[in-house]
């Protein structure tokens, strides 16, 4: 596949970035792949896993010379890389991010961009709950989806390069309004993220059943959750204080419908409930026919990386 940047700079090297940097080699999208990371440690463990051909030491020195720049740091950190990078960002310059919420990032980010950059704000919907550069694999994308939020006025032609490059690495790509990101994701992920952290949480502070009954008779529903719940504390803090609105849109519906069940269970109305877990099924049913998942019970999280060149 032909190149379609001609030099990618990567800003935070962990999953999501050394995700992208094995995708870009495997497909050959990118001439050169340059990086950074806020860490010396990080900086030296990239330069030894060589899957960027150039690590600098700071962001403002990673953009230079740059046509396609990517920050792929925690929501809560984009501001300040914003404002360090806008003054070496090239004319012409593509900018984008991967980050889960996009309100936020636009307002962070958006008027720190130069005149003449096109700032094109994107979210991957793929992740693990493995982060830091040493846990990326080049499908990561393959298959997913990975949102865009142009803003008005946006290019046609910078958003449609960034869509080839993105397709490239396997990903679907749709564009969506920002508000309305934030909204889906609130439901499809930021909500369910923090019912698998409370429900760990309830777990341990559970006294009546000890640590090693959890973890021996752990069931897969369980597994799942502290699978969830072992994701990155920073991004996952950041996600919740910059899409507060529409999480707790979403809680508040979501306690109501607890209730709804709590009751049902208390009054022992078994048609309630089987009616509920059937019109549930039915949605992880559409889940798999849209390929967005699989019914192994890894999750489909067992792929392996492909070899290098395939
Ligand atoms: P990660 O593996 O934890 O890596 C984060 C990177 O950002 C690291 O290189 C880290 O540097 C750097 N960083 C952290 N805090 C920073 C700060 N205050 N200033 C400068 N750099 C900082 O994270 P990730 O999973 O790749 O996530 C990156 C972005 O992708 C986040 O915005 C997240 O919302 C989004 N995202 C994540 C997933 C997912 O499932 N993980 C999915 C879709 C989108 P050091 O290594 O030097 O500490």
């Amino acid at each position: 596949m032909a190149a379609t940047y001609n030099r990618v700079a990567l800003i935070g090297l962990g999953l999501i970035a050394s995700s992208m940097a094995h995708a870009l080699r495997w497909k050959g999208l990118a001439g050169e792949i340059v990086g950074t990371a806020r860490s010396a440690e990080t900086r030296a463990v990239v330069r030894e896993l060589g899957f960027c051909d150039r690590v600098c030491d700071t962001a403002a020195e990673v953009v230079q010379g740059a046509d396609l720049v990517v920050l792929c740091v925690p929501v809560g950190a984009m501001a300040a890389i914003a404002a360090e990078i806008a003054p070496h960002l090239a004319p012409g310059a593509t900018l984008t991010d991967v980050g889960s919420v996009k309100q936020a990032v636009i307002e962070a980010v958006g008027p720190h961009v130069p005149e003449g950059v096109h700032f094109i704000p994107g979210h991957p919907l793929a992740g693990t709950e493995h982060s830091g550069p040493r846990s990326g694999f080049a499908t990561l994308f393959v298959n997913r989806w990975w949102l865009l939020t142009p803003l008005s006025g946006a290019d046609d032609a910078a958003t449609a390069r960034l869509r080839g490059l993105l397709e490239g690495m396997g990903a679907h790509v749709d564009e969506m309004e920002p508000a309305h990101h934030d909204l889906v994701l609130a439901v499809t992920s930021h909500t369910p993220h923090l019912i698998a952290y409370t429900m760990v949480g309830v777990a341990d502070h559970l006294r009546r059943v000890t640590k090693s009954e959890i973890i021996k008779y752990s069931a897969a529903g369980f597994r799942d959750f502290t699978r969830i719940a072992a994701s990155d504390p920073t991004m996952w803090r950041d996600v919740f204080l910059t899409n507060r609105e529409a999480t707790l849109d979403i809680l508040g519906r979501f306690t109501e419908e607890l209730f709804v069940l709590q009751r049902a269970i208390r009054m022992g109305d078994g048609e309630q409930l089987f009616e509920y877990f059937t019109r549930t099924r039915a949605i992880r049913r559409g889940i798999i026919e849209a390929g967005q998942d699989t019914a192994a019970p890894d999750f489909g999280r067992g792929v392996p990386a492909p070899e290098a060149g395939e």
